[in-house]
């Protein structure tokens, strides 16, 4: 097709996690979802929704839930946009931050479709490496990138950048700086305070991870008003649906389940790790839903068809930065408990 513009022709696209067609007879734990259901006031509230009023456009502003969002994080609706997921406001980010040529950055390994919507924009994709301690290798002291995504949590591999070092990176940056917490809720530390005491810090959440809300596809940027109005301007104008708002206040409303949920989350996290430890596997302290493992033998993938084979789904990367290990998300303490066993089973590999 000669009139397709050359980057979308030439670029790769981004590929999620493997989706089986009998997802149900798995243990899932390949694209972090939670394990438990949404709060029984989500249901409660998307039930009530569903009828005739569904004739209706939604809330072109998504006010209740950008109001409720307000409240929990302390910031006036201004400084607040939803999004069909996050993917959506990163999307946005980009094109109304970063034009054709203009140089778009991020940390390798992190959330690679930062760079596939950069290619889609026709921005230039600038990645920095980490050292064996986890920090961010040759970034220039004073840098004029358009945009700057820190993925803190980092994923795939779990650990975080210290706030110091945040508001020190935003300082060097000409652009912006995009926080991006998808995992911050099972983490101890947030940049929202950044967002406030900064002019150049954004930060995004989801509600896919810690919310239980992946299939909503929910999400949310906090940001000084000009920039969320600038991304209002660019946004489709009904971006979420009424079922999306009404699910987004009604989880957001409900903290007690929503710190229940995360506090046995992060349970089964600090067990899970302990058990792979002591099966000899190397695991990076994690501070997201998910633990970054690699076997004695550090072979990721003999490690990843063993589970397969066993009907246990989990996230292997094929970029020589990660072969060596696993992405596996936390699920419940039974189904860490089967995968442990399976682990056992499969072996260290030498
Ligand atoms: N950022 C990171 C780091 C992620 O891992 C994900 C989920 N794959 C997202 C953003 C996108 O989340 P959402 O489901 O809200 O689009």
């Amino acid at each position: 097709m000669s009139a397709l513009r050359k980057n979308i022709a030439d670029m790769a696209g981004y590929v999620p996690g493997f989706q089986p067609e009998d997802a149900a007879s798995y243990i899932k734990l390949n694209t972090n979802e939670n394990p438990y259901p949404p709060s029984p006031r989500v249901i409660e509230a998307i039930t009530a929704e569903v009828g005739e009023g569904l004739r209706r456009y939604p809330d072109a502003a998504s006010r209740q839930a950008r109001e409720e969002a307000g409240r929990l994080y302390g910031f006036d609706p201004s400084w607040i946009i939803m999004a069909n997921g996050s993917d959506e406001v990163l999307n946005n980010l980009i094109r109304a931050f970063a034009g054709e040529g203009e140089e778009v950055a991020y940390i390798h390994p992190s959330y690679s479709y930062y760079g596939t919507l950069a290619e889609i924009q026709g921005a230039k994709v600038r990645t920095f490496g980490l050292s064996e301690a986890f920090e961010p290798q040759g970034i220039p002291e004073r840098y004029d990138a358009k945009l700057f995504f820190l993925t803190n949590p980092n994923a795939p591999l779990g650990f975080t950048y210290s706030q110091n070092y945040i508001a020190d990176l935003a300082g060097r940056l000409s652009g912006v700086l995009v926080v991006d917490e998808a995992y911050a809720d099972f983490a101890e530390e947030t940049s929202l305070e950044l967002v406030r005491s900064l002019d150049n810090v954004v930060v995004t959440r989801t509600f896919s991870k810690s919310y239980s809300l992946a299939g909503m596809r929910l999400g949310l940027a906090i940001a000084r008003p000009e920039v969320i109005a600038a991304l209002n301007k660019i946004r489709d104008h009904y971006n979420l649906d009424r079922l999306a708002q009404t699910a987004a206040a009604a989880a957001l409303s409900d903290q007690e389940y929503f710190r229940g949920c995360v506090a046995k989350i992060k349970e089964t996290r600090a067990w899970f790790s302990a058990e792979l430890e002591k099966i000899g596997y190397h695991v990076i302290p994690s501070s997201g839903n998910y633990v970054f493992a690699s076997p004695p033998d550090r072979d990721g993938t003999r490690v990843y068809q063993g589970l397969y084979d066993r009907k246990i789904l989990v996230r292997h990367f094929t970029d020589p930065k990660l072969s060596h290990g696993l992405r596996i998300s936390i699920g419940t303490k039974e189904e860490m408990e089967r995968t442990v066993q399976a682990l056992v089973e499969i072996g260290p590999g030498r």
